[in-house]
């Protein structure tokens, strides 16, 4: 099968910035833009320059400085705005200047008050002028998915004459469906003059949830390049995610014959530092870097990853970047998966032994939703003084043996959870019920 190279550009300094307090320092931009280009995207939207003094500095900064992906300026259609955009970008390697207008009629009546003629000969004039100083200009019709379809083609026919080499179809407000954009893309692909020599972009919007669905259609009727952020950050519900549209071209190749330049192991350390300079965290449960996205808690789910982790993965956390699988323990989880991590923390049980730990960690689970590993040693330390104390009379003596790196580690001794609300452990035999370990997990 012919694969399709797309293009992935990236947002996230540009329309990412402008989610609420998503807002970047320039050494901070800086620094996302060094993790865009180990990660491997084509275009960085490194801002908005005549937005800001800061804006054009970043920009200014990171065109000098990032030199393999083009480096892309948004700017309005009008003079000031590309002058200044072309003057942050003339230092790099590959500038892009990204002109955009409103094409709806919504927008142009009630936001920019000009007409379908003016807004046409507004477009192709922008265009003109960004061409006369970068070959690589691309246009948006903002708001696309609401213009009217006839109209739209003129505007677009219009840019393409003006030298337009890419032209991005916004989904500016989350509108779309993912059949609706296909034929969107579609009749552009069908009724745009000289189109086979430019690039048909997406930049979807998260408002219905739809904006990978609906980036990925796209894709499907013709478009080359996807305009996505890390961690989905934009506007209102954000932009489409970088992460998700890239791991779901790769997990189901057999459906999307599209290949990126993105290395896909950067894809959690570049979620991880964005989250860490905005401080705006990920959902727990966000595909691909959510910090739950590769945790399973079931115990049948445990123990078939334990297994083999084809059971229940469509992808290695590993190829995403993310270190390792995490199995929480919780009190869905079974011995098996129990077991595992006490070796991981440095002790091995044999069979009763473990049965025993289980029992109290059951005890444990069900009064707080996780047992961390600091809860895990502390149990299992109760345990071991409770069996030195009975030592003499008791059936369980010194079953509790370290791991064979020998000497028992010693445990960082932070109040047990379950000590400090009280739980204590001395219900421990209240709790008769056997617990299986799939009891939770079908
Ligand atoms: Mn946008």
């Amino acid at each position: 099968m012919d694969r399709a190279r797309i293009a992935v550009f990236d947002t996230t300094l540009r329309d990412g910035e402008q989610s609420p307090g998503c807002s970047m320092n320039m050494r901070e931009k800086m620094r996302i833009a060094r993790q865009l280009d180990r990660l491997g995207v084509d275009v960085i939207e490194a801002g908005f320059p005549i937005a800001s003094d800061g804006d054009f500095e970043a920009v200014q900064a990171i065109a000098a400085a990032v030199r393999r992906p083009v480096i892309a300026a948004l700017a309005r259609c009008c003079t000031p705005d590309i002058e200044r955009a072309w003057e942050a970008l003339k230092g790099a390697a590959r500038p892009r200047i990204h002109t955009f207008l409103a094409t709806s009629d919504i927008h142009l009546k009630h936001k920019l008050k000009i007409t379908r003629e003016q807004c046409i000969e507004q477009a192709a004039s922008a265009v003109r002028l960004a061409k006369s100083l970068c070959p690589d200009v691309q246009f948006s019709p903002e708001d696309a998915t609401r213009t009217d379809r006839d109209f739209l083609i003129e505007v677009l026919n219009a840019v393409v004459a003006a030298g337009a080499t890419t032209l991005n179809i916004p989904d500016t407000v989350g509108y779309t469906l993912p059949d609706e954009f296909r034929e969107l893309i579609t009749m552009i692909r069908q009724r745009v003059r000289g189109i086979e020599n430019v690039t048909i972009a997406a930049h979807c919007h998260n408002d219905l949830g739809l904006a990978v669905a609906n980036t990925l259609a796209a894709l499907h009727a013709g478009a080359r390049q996807v305009e996505c952020t890390i961690n989905g950050i934009g506007e209102r519900a954000g932009n489409a995610s970088l992460e998700e549209i890239v791991m779901a071209m790769r997990v189901r190749a057999d459906r999307c014959p599209f290949d990126t330049g993105i290395v896909s192991e950067q894809l959690y350390p570049a979620s991880q530092l964005l989250s860490d300079i905005t401080k705006v965290s990920v959902q727990p449960n966000k595909a691909i870097t959510g910090r739950n996205a590769f945790a399973h808690e079931a115990g049948i789910h445990q123990d078939g990853m334990l297994k083999n982790p084809l059971t229940y993965e469509i992808m290695t956390p590993q190829s995403v970047g993310v270190p390792d699988s995490r199995l929480v323990l919780g009190k869905h989880s079974g011995r098996h998966a129990l077991a595992i991590r006490c070796a991981q923390l440095g002790y091995e049980f044999e069979r009763r032994e473990l049965d025993e730990v289980y029992r109290r960690f059951v005890v444990v689970a069900d009064r707080i939703k996780t047992v961390q590993d600091s809860d895990l040693l502390g149990l299992i330390r109760e345990l071991r003084e409770h069996a030195a104390r009975n030592a003499s009379s008791e059936a369980i003596p010194s079953t509790i043996a370290a791991a064979p790196s020998g000497a028992m580690r010693p445990f960082p001794m932070p109040l047990h959870p379950a000590q400090e609300a009280g739980l204590g452990l001395s219900s421990v035999h209240e709790h008769h019920g056997e617990q299986e370990d799939y009891l939770w997990g079908v």
